[in-house]
């Protein structure tokens, strides 16, 4: 059984993403973050935000226990025909578990991919940060279990947004791993999933 999430604040959510990616709105494109939440999975929005200074380079922080999912990530995407491009994932300067990501849509935020100073004139002075909602003793985040599989598909929706520049969401009714949600069943078979995933990207989402 799927749960969906937000539906309808995700599309306001996305709504704002449009509008931030035009060019008379620089200040509000300076700093683009995807909140995703996540029930049997993601439910994600971006929200834009109103600081409009350049952010100084974030301090590189990778968490141990998460680097090898991304390197995971990135070799099923040179396999895929779909290669992560090297400008982003320079850019990612942390990956690293997080206390509290606060909520959103009612709902516990459990990862987050931001761009910071995407606009920059410089590559090297634009970052982007993965920051995933540590579970607590017992394996939880409020009521969903963060097993490995569920896990790494968290991990894997945030670097659709942040090392494959991934800007809002699929459709909820298509079940794809950049979906706003996904029934649980369907991160379970998880190949097919990846598949479906790498294979958008290389058709839509060029770069
Ligand atoms: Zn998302």
């Amino acid at each position: 059984m799927g749960v969906l999430l937000a539906a309808a604040g995700c599309e306001m959510l996305l709504l704002l993403t449009s509008l931030t990616s035009q060019p008379l709105m620089p200040v509000l494109s300076r700093i683009i973050q995807y909140f995703c939440i996540l029930m049997a999975l993601v439910a994600c929005g971006s929200q834009p935000t109103e600081n409009d200074s350049p952010v100084v380079k974030p301090e590189s922080s990778f968490a141990a226990d998460l680097m090898p999912l991304v390197a995971a990530y990135e070799a099923e995407a040179v396999m895929a025909g779909a290669p992560v491009a090297p400008e982003f994932r320079r850019q990612l300067v942390q990956v690293d578990w997080q206390n509290d990501l606060g909520t959103q849509g009612g709902e516990t935020v459990l990862g987050r991919c931001e761009r910071l100073n995407e606009n920059h004139p410089d590559p090297d002075m634009r970052f982007r940060t993965i920051r995933i909602r540590r579970p607590d003793a017992r394996g939880y985040v409020g009521s969903t279990r963060m097993d490995a599989l569920t896990l790494r598909t968290v991990v894997y929706h945030e670097l659709g947004h942040c090392l494959h520049d991934f800007r809002g969401h699929l459709p909820e009714t298509t079940h794809q791993l950049m979906s706003a949600s996904l029934p649980k069943e369907r991160f379970q078979s998880f190949q097919a999933l990846l598949q479906q995933h790498f294979s958008l990207l290389k058709t839509k989402h060029k770069h």
